[in-house]
This record gives structure tokens, sequence and C-alpha cells, in this order.
């Protein structure tokens, strides 16, 4: 069965989406099936891989109107499929509320695919709200993407103490996979500090690739195309493909 692994932090900016679109598609170049679930309404996973946001997308799947094969879409990476989303996600955030079993709206929608995949990698947004919860109780393990500043030391806190939460109640078998550092600058102290204190306090937990702070990574979204595509030569794309590895080898 595929293992699913949701991208959490609710820091906006921190490379969740990033992340979550280049170690999909180095999990698919090293032969892996995998699909990326785009679950924020920004809809940043699906233009950053080249899809366009038109109906239908994982809102309809959420609502039960198409099955989980008919929203998926082929990207331009071999093995590497997606399901978009949209602006109309946010409003399954506020439909969501009153619904019975609101939380697995989503672990119920990935049922029928899950087998097919070896890897389901799903991008939640900015926040701990409901699209939050059903991505981390439709999960197996959960990634989260840290930068390199003491703010996100404190947001860090927050994260595990609702993972706990998660286990307790709506999700038992959820682990935390690991934290990674992105957007590393190497030059300044304070980065240098946090991941000092970061593994020392959570040790194994921290995965060892460090994702430097690299412009490419940053170009290749507006260009549809996930990181081996753009410029697979840079030290984003080599950084992303030792972490792909790093996440396969830990299982
Ligand atoms: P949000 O919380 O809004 O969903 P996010 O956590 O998904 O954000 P990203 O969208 O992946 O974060 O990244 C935020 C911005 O930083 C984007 O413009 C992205 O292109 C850029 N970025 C991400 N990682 C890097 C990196 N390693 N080096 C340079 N720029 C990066
Ligand atoms: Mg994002």
């Amino acid at each position: 069965m595929g293992k699913v692994f949701v991208f959490v932090n609710q820091k906006g900016g921190v490379g969740k989406t990033t992340s979550a679109i280049n170690i999909g598609a180095y999990m698919a170049l090293a032969g892996k099936k995998v699909l990326l679930v785009d679950f924020d309404s920004q809809g940043n996973m699906s233009s950053g891989v080249g899809l366009s946001k038109e109906k239908p997308t994982v809102y309809e799947l959420l609502a039960g109107s198409v099955s989980a094969s008919e929203v998926i879409r082929q990207t331009s990476v071999k093995n590497l499929d997606a399901i978009a989303a949209s602006i109309d996600l946010s409003g399954a955030a506020i439909e969501l509320v009153d619904q019975k079993d609101r939380e697995y709206f989503l672990k119920n929608a990935l049922e029928s695919v899950r087998n097919e995949y070896d890897y389901i990698l799903i991008d939640c947004p900015p926040s701990l709200g409901i699209l939050t919860l059903n991505g981390l109780a439709a999960s197996d393990a959960v990634l989260v993407p840290m930068q390199c500043e003491y703010f996100a030391l404190e947001g860090i806190t927050l994260l595990l103490q609702t993972v706990k939460k998660v286990q307790k109640s709506i999700n038992p078998g959820l682990v935390i996979g690991g934290i990674f550092f992105t957007m590393y600058d190497s030059r300044t102290r304070l980065a240098q500090d946090v991941v000092m204190q970061v593994k020392s306090y959570f040790k194994d937990v921290v995965f060892n690739t460090i994702i430097p702070r690299n412009v490419r990574l940053s170009e290749a979204p507006s260009h549809g195309l996930p990181i081996c595509k753009y410029d697979p030569s840079c030290i984003g794309a080599k950084s992303y493909e030792k972490l792909a590895e790093e996440v396969i080898r830990r299982g």
C-alpha cells in the first residue's frame, strides 16, 4: 500500500509547496509512482507543476461529484501525477465545518487510488485549520519544512502539539516523518544556530539534508516545472534529490 506524507507548517512561505513538488519529482525519477495533492486554495502546487486550475479540482473530489481517477492529471515528469486545487477550496473549508466526520473527507476521497501509488504527497495551506486536519487525518507521516529563523522554533512547538492531539483523536497511526531545513543561508550565524538547536532537541527526527536558498528553485514554478526539469544541475536540485532519497530510505 502506498505511503501518504503531508507537508505541514502553519507558518507561511517556509517551503511546503516547493518541497512537496521537488521531493515528489525526485521520487518519481527514482522510479516510484507518485501523486501530488494540492490541498491549498492558493493552488501554488498546481501552477508549479504546470496544471491549470480549471474544474474538476480537489474541491469537486471532496464534494463527491467526481472520483479521484477523474481529477488526477499527468505532469511533465514520468510517474508524477497531480490533483489540482483552486480558490474554490477555500469554500470547502467553510462547508466542511458543519459536516459529520469533517476531518476525513480527504482520506475517504483518496482511498480508491491509494494502492495505485508508492507515495502520495499532500501540500497543506499555512494554517492548522480544517483543511490541514484533513491532510493529517489522511496521512501516515508528517513532513515539516522549517526556515532557519528564530520564530520558526516557536511555530514548531505549536505544530507538534497539534500533531499530538491528532494522534490522540483522529489519526492514531500518524507519525512525524521528519523535520528539514529550507532556504538555508550558511553565511548567517542565526541560521547555523537554529539548525544546531533544532538538531540537539529533535535529534534523529531532523533530516541530514539541508535545502539551501537557491534562486533557481524560486524561478522554476513560474515555468510550471519541478527543478529536475528546469535546472537539474543547480544546488537546489541536487539538494532535493538527496532529500528525496532520504525520505524514501526512512520509509
Ligand atoms: P505557503 O505557506 O504560502 O503555502 P509554502 O510554505 O508552500 O508557502 P513555498 O511557496 O514553497 O512555501 O515557498 C515560498 C517562496 O519561497 C516561494 O516564492 C518559493 O519559490 C521560494 N522558495 C522556496 N524554497 C526556496 C529556496 N530553497 N530558495 C529560494 N527560494 C525558495
Ligand atoms: Mg504552499
